[in-house]
């Protein structure tokens, strides 16, 4: 024991002298570690005050050259020649003052003449970290929101301090939906409305108005007034004095929604501003139409889109007879398309060259053009594009002169996320019966055959009964 207590007194002896070696060369240095930083965005340090100890224990702080000036006009702070600084330490005394001081920092550094942050980092992963000497330190980003200050080492000597930002982004997010808009993307059959849901969170920040531009493609038809509109908290509407809302003059389906900055700070973090609207595919559609909104919330930082797909489908037919073994194009044969399997409910077609697109009434853009009926031209092709997920029912209405329809005039047509097939309608000439009406024929022959037979039977007994 008695040499364990020797050896502890020698060593505590060894190491106040080594800390008298060391102290007050200036320093260790250590790590500031932002937590939960803000993805992408960049991390400023700058550097205020020296830091050295005055070997007894006592602090000194001497301003950067970088920031003498801005010290020296913020008040609170006594700059001696030799850039010594002194401070009025009630000045600084509670965290709203230090959240002030360390916001001015931040607004100083980017105004003109900038001053240049000490080192930069990009947020990424649950942390980033700053590799300092001794110091006093103010980190800002470019959001120019949160601005944090460090003294390393703190006032326990810790040389690795660390704070989390509690910065939250606004998330922008966009949904379709035939009836409930909560899907990425859907099929739609041109001219059959849809929905669209935009959802808005906000943040707990707002540098500027939030800008919402909604841009769909040529393909979509979307809304062009504001009462098509509904901008909704909490299902209530938001009065339209928090908001402007204007449609493009050329695209007029593109809209810009903006909310007003003094709107977005009133609202708590996270609040949904849930934007709805009615759209429908035009004939101008493609096999995928997309729609983008994107937000603008922050000058430098602030960019955020969405987008969702509307997807159309079609199939094509080939109209043929066969003849000794060849197949050839048939023209002349008719078609209708309709939506129910007894062929009443016929779709209107919108018609360019052999491609037909379907147009379903409930937002049809052009009334006017619309036929029901393809005739087959000399190749016996045609397309049907524009179609949503479903069930459909070609019917062949009249076969070319010379032709017979098929024993089966329906063909069935089912469209389920992919193109429909690829069908090869045959007519068969000449002028027989026509086959639907064959079977009653045949019988009616039949039936009158047995009757002569049953007739002459009867004869020649009743003859034989009368000859008896
Ligand atoms: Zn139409």
């Amino acid at each position: 024991m008695k040499t364990m207590k020797r050896f502890a007194a020698l060593l505590l002896v060894v190491v106040l002298m080594a800390a008298m070696l060391v102290v007050p060369a200036n320093a260790a240095g250590g790590t500031i570690t932002i937590n939960n930083p803000v993805s992408g965005i960049s991390y400023n340090l700058y550097k205020i005050f020296d830091l050295t100890t005055n070997g007894a224990g006592g602090y000194i702080y001497k301003v950067t050259s970088a920031w003498k000036d801005f010290i020296v006009s913020y008040g609170g702070f006594t700059v001696a020649d030799d850039n010594t600084v002194t401070f009025v330490e009630t000045n600084f005394d509670d965290a709203a003052e230090k959240a002030a001081f360390a916001k001015a920092v931040q607004d100083r550094a980017s105004k003109a003449p900038v001053i240049a942050a000490d080192q930069t980092i990009v947020g990424a992963g649950s942390s980033i970290e700053f590799t300092v000497d001794d110091g006093y330190y103010v980190v800002g980003s470019s959001l120019k929101v949160e601005a944090m200050s460090f003294t390393v080492p703190d006032n326990t000597g810790n040389g690795n301090v660390s704070k989390a930002s509690k910065v939250t982004l606004p998330t922008l997010d966009k949904y379709v939906g035939v009836t409930t808009p909560d899907q990425s993307t859907i099929s739609s059959s041109v001219g059959a409305t849809y929905k669209y849901k935009i959802s808005l969170k906000v943040a707990d920040i707002a540098t500027q108005d939030y800008v919402l531009v909604d841009t769909p493609a040529a393909g979509i038809s979307g809304p062009q007034n504001a009462s098509q509109i509904s901008i909704q908290v909490g299902g209530v509407d938001v009065n339209s004095s928090n908001y402007t809302l204007t449609f493009d003059a050329t695209d007029k389906d593109k809209f810009t929604l903006t909310f007003n900055k003094d709107y977005i700070t009133s609202l708590n973090v996270a609040t949904e501003i849930v934007i709805t609207y009615s759209a429908a595919l035009n004939n101008g559609a493609a096999a995928e139409n997309k729609n983008a909104v994107i937000l603008n919330w922050d000058s430098v930082e602030g960019k955020k889109t969405a987008e969702t797909t509307v997807k159309t489908y079609k199939f094509d037919v080939t109209k043929v007879t066969k003849v000794d073994g060849s197949t050839n194009p048939l023209a002349g044969a008719k078609f209708s398309l309709y939506t129910d399997s007894s062929c009443t409910n016929v779709i209107n077609l919108t018609e360019n060259g052999t491609t037909y697109t379907v147009c379903f009434d409930e937002l049809c853009p052009h009334t006017s053009d619309h036929v029901t009926e393809i005739t087959t031209t000399a190749t016996g092709k045609f397309v049907i594009n524009g179609l949503g997920n479903g069930t459909y029912y070609l019917k062949e209405t009249a076969a070319p002169d010379g032709y017979n329809l098929p024993v089966n005039p329906v063909t069935t047509v089912t469209i389920n996320n992919a193109d429909g097939a690829s069908f090869e309608i045959t007519n068969t000439a000449g002028n027989m019966f026509p086959e639907t009406g064959g079977i009653g024929t045949t019988l009616f022959y039949t039936i009158g055959g047995i009757m002569v037979l049953a007739a002459v039977v009867f004869i020649v007994t009743r003859r034989r009964m009368i000859e008896e």
